[in-house]
């Protein structure tokens, strides 16, 4: 919740704000006072409708054997120009918070997983008008190239921390992954609110889908009555619910935790 916190006192922080480069170098401070982990910002410049624009993924590396494990957030917020304070509690927030509370659980095991996992943030996330070829998902299309066939896995959590938590994985992941996902939720006897969906979901597991590497997406996509709260004003501290993040977290390590056991 803190860090959902600190985040939420970050605004604005679209991509492209000094607020966005200001919530990278949160990350990566935090990122880095963690035990056996090495964090870099990678810095990289893309055309968006807007025109050419800087934009900053935060990368933070575990060692181990073979290839990664991707586990993934974005952290920008979606601009809108009638919310200047717009806190994107939830769509952005949470994911992070997510991410780097999974990454102290890591950082910290006594036996540490066998293979490597790299946490990364993904700036531009948000498109600045409708998605397209050069409008959003800059980050994670970035990243997707660079790790085109040396990546095992990549797995994506986005909207995880409403009250109402219910995880919906999209129909456009990859099935082995899905199978997992379940699996795990089931150990943790959260089977009722962790449910295989039928949309497909635009987001940033997406490029790594289309880039053949095997991409799950962790998101609730019913944030408040008919979605209302999303990409409005109302995404803010107050609907974030510190059980949802906890359950999120568990639910990415017990994923973790399955994949070492099969060897995935
Ligand atoms: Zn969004």
């Amino acid at each position: 919740m803190e860090m959902v916190k600190a985040q939420c006192e970050i605004v604005p922080r679209h991509s492209g704000t000094p607020g966005a480069e200001k919530t990278a170098e949160w990350i990566r401070d935090i990122a880095s006072s963690m035990h056996n982990v090495k964090v870099r910002i990678d810095s990289f410049s893309d055309d968006t409708p807007a025109g050419k624009m800087t934009f900053r993924n935060v990368i933070a590396e575990f060692p181990g054997k073979g290839k990664p494990i991707i586990i993934g957030a974005h952290y920008d917020a979606k601009k809108l120009t009638l919310t200047p304070d717009f806190q994107a509690a939830n769509d952005g927030g949470s994911g992070v918070a997510v991410l780097l509370s999974v990454m102290k659980t890591v950082a910290s095991q006594k036996k540490p997983f066998p293979f490597p996992i790299h946490f990364i943030f993904f700036d531009g996330e948000e498109c600045q008008i409708d998605y397209s070829g050069n409008d959003g998902l800059h980050g994670s299309k970035k990243a997707a190239k660079d790790y085109t066939g040396k990546a095992r896995a990549m797995i994506l959590a986005d909207m995880v921390g409403d009250d109402d938590w219910n995880i919906s994985i999209p129909e456009n992941c990859s099935p082995e992954l899905k199978k997992i996902v379940l699996q795990a939720a089931a150990e943790l006897n959260l089977s009722d609110s962790v449910k295989q969906g039928s949309m497909q979901v635009l987001d940033d597991h997406l490029p790594f889908f289309e880039a053949g590497i095997p991409a799950v997406n962790l998101i609730d996509f019913d944030y408040g009555p008919g979605n209302a709260y999303w990409h409005t004003g109302e995404d803010k501290l107050d609907k974030i619910n510190p059980e949802s993040l906890g359950k999120t977290a568990d639910l990415i390590l017990k994923i973790l935790a399955i994949m070492e056991k099969t060897s995935f």
